[in-house]
C-alpha cells in the first residue's frame, strides 16, 4: 500500500516533528523517578490527546525506584576518576568497595571463562558494545556473568573519549553487586601491571523506595476490536537529553499518529499509540502492560510497531523478534514508498517490543544506523546523545515509513495478519 499522498504531505510539511523532539530534549535525560520524566509524560498527556484526537488513558505503573547520590571511582594513586553508576546499582557502604580489578577487554563468555578463578572477590571490567550489531553481547549479560563468577563489582568502559557510559546495571531483585560506567581512558589506567592487578576504590549512594510512574494510551478505534499498538518510551538516562535514545521514537509516534488519525476509523483494526516508561529499567512500563492483558486482548493485537532510537543513521532496520511472517508486510511497504529497510530477525530483549514478542505478539522495532559503526547511534548511552546527532530528514524518513506501515497493518485483511503470526522455526 502506497502512503496516501495527503498523509505523505502533512507529515513532510509537519512542523511540530522537530518542535516536539526538541521539547522532549530540553526536558533532560529523563532518568526514571526525575524532574525531566515527571515533564516529559505531562508533556505527553497533552500531546498525544491533540495528536490522536481521543482522551489519555494513564495507566499507574508501580515500580522499585531508585536514586543515585554520589558516586566516586578512587584509583591506587589516590586521584579521583570519573565515574556514573549504573541504573539500580547496588549501594556500597560508605567507605566503598576496596578491590582489585581484571580487565576483561570486550567481556566475551570466553574472556569470563577463562579468567574465571580469578573473578572471585575482585570487580570485573569491561567494554561497552556498539548496541545496534550482530552479535553484541548485552550489558546485562555480562553482569551475570561477573556475577557468577564471584565478582563483588563491575565497571563498563565506554566507547567516547573523556565519557561515561551510562545503562541499566540489569539488576533484578534485591541480588546484586555496584555497578558503573567509566571513561575509556579509566579503564586503560587499570591494566594489570608487575604489581599486579590494579586496586580501586568505588563509591555507590543510592537510595530506593517504591515509586510510580504511568504508560500513556490514546485509543483511536477502527472497524473491529483489533488493534496496532505504536510505541515508544519516554524515559532515557541523565548523562545527556537522551535525544536518539528515544526523543526520536516517542517525535515520531506523535507524528505518525498526527498524520494518520483522521484515516484510522474505515479500516479494519484500530491505532493505539502508547508511551512507556522505566524501559532503561529492564523494559518494566510495557512488561507490565503486556502481562495486564488477557488472552483475548492479546489476540486482538494484531501487531506492535516499536519506535525506539529511530534517527541518527541513515539506513532503518527492523528487529522482527523471530516474527518471520510480518517480514514480507514490512519489505513491500518500505519497497512501495521507495524506502530501504532491512529485517534482522533474533528477537533482542533491547525494547518494549520485545515483552510483546515474548507474550506472542507480532513485534517489531524499528532501529536507525544498524551494523553501522560509524552511525550516530554510536553514541546512544553516552553524554553525546543530543539532538545535534538528530538530522531533521531521518526523522522525518522514519516517520513517513512508520505512518506507511501502519496504514497497512491496519488495512489488511484478517487472512493476512494471520500470516504475521507466524515465527521462525527456533532451530
Ligand atoms: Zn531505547
Amino acid at each position: 500500500m502506497i502512503l496516501r499522498e495527503n498523509i505523505r504531505a502533512s507529515l513532510a510539511n509537519d512542523p511540530d516533528l522537530w518542535r516536539d523532539f526538541a521539547a522532549l530534549c530540553d526536558f533532560g535525560g529523563r532518568l526514571s523517578g526525575g524532574e525531566g520524566e515527571r515533564q516529559a509524560l505531562a508533556f505527553l498527556r497533552e500531546r498525544g490527546a491533540q495528536a490522536s484526537g481521543v482522551p489519555c488513558r494513564a495507566v499507574a505503573v508501580p515500580y522499585q525506584g531508585w536514586r543515585a547520590r554520589q558516586a566516586r571511582l578512587m584509583l591506587a594513586d589516590g586521584s579521583a576518576a570519573p565515574c556514573h553508576p549504573l541504573v539500580r546499582s547496588v549501594a556500597t557502604s560508605a567507605a566503598g568497595l576496596a578491590a582489585e580489578v581484571v580487565d576483561l577487554g570486550r567481556g566475551t563468555p570466553e574472556e569470563f571463562a577463562a579468567h574465571r578463578e580469578e573473578l572471585a572477590g575482585r570487580i570485573a571490567l569491561v567494554r561497552h558494545e556498539l548496541m545496534f550489531a550482530a552479535g553484541t553481547i548485552h550489558r546485562r549479560r555480562k553482569v551475570m556473568m561477573a556475577r557468577e563468577a564471584g565478582a563483588v563489582g563491575f565497571l563498563i568502559a565506554g566507547p567516547l573519549p573523556g565519557a561515561c557510559v551510562a545503562g541499566s546495571s540489569g539488576r533484578d531483585g534485591a541480588e546484586g553487586i555496584p555497578a558503573a560506567g567509566i571513561a575509556p581512558e579509566t579503564a586503560a589506567r587499570l591494566a594489570r601491571s608487575r604489581a599486579g592487578w590494579p586496586r580501586v576504590t568505588l563509591v555507590i549512594d543510592a537510595e530506593e523506595g517504591a515509586a510510580e510512574t504511568e504508560t500513556l494510551l490514546f485509543d483511536i478505534p477502527g472497524r473491529t476490536d483489533e488493534w496496532v499498538v505504536l510505541s515508544a518510551h519516554v524515559d532515557g538516562h541523565d548523562l545527556a537529553e537522551s535525544a536518539i535514545d528515544n526523543a526520536t521514537g516517542v517525535a515520531a509516534a506523535l507524528a505518525v499518529t498526527r498524520a494518520v488519525a483522521k484515516h484510522i476509523a474505515p479500516l479494519r483494526r484500530g491505532l493505539r499509540l502508547a508511551f512507556f516508561s522505566v524501559e532503561e529499567w529492564a523494559l518494566i512500563g510495557s512488561a507490565q502492560y503486556v502481562a495486564g492483558l488477557n488472552e483475548r486482548e492479546r489476540d486482538a493485537i494484531a501487531l506492535n510497531v516499536n519506535l525506539d532510537s529511530v534517527a541518527g543513521g541513515t539506513s532503518l532496520t527492523a528487529m522482527t523478534s523471530g516474527f518471520a511472517g510480518i517480514e514480507p508486510l514490512l519489505i513491500d511497504v518500505a519497497a512501495t514508498n521507495g524506502r530501504a529497510l532491512r529485517c534482522v530477525r533474533p528477537l533482542m530483549m533491547n525494547s518494549d517490543h520485545g515483552n510483546f514478542a515474548m507474550a506472542g505478539i507480532p513485534a517489531f522495532r524499528l532501529v536507525a544506523g544498524y551494523d553501522d559503526p560509524l552511525a550516530n547511534t554510536r553514541f546512544v548511552l553516552t553524554p553525546s546523545d543530543t539532538r545535534d546527532k538528530v538530522p531533521l530528514a531521518e526523522l522525518a524518513a522514519a516517520a513517513e515509513l512508520s505512518a506507511a506501515v501502519i496504514m497497512a497493518a491496519c488495512d489488511a485483511g484478517e487472512a493476512e495478519a494471520r500470516k504475521w503470526r507466524a515465527r521462525a522455526h527456533a532451530g
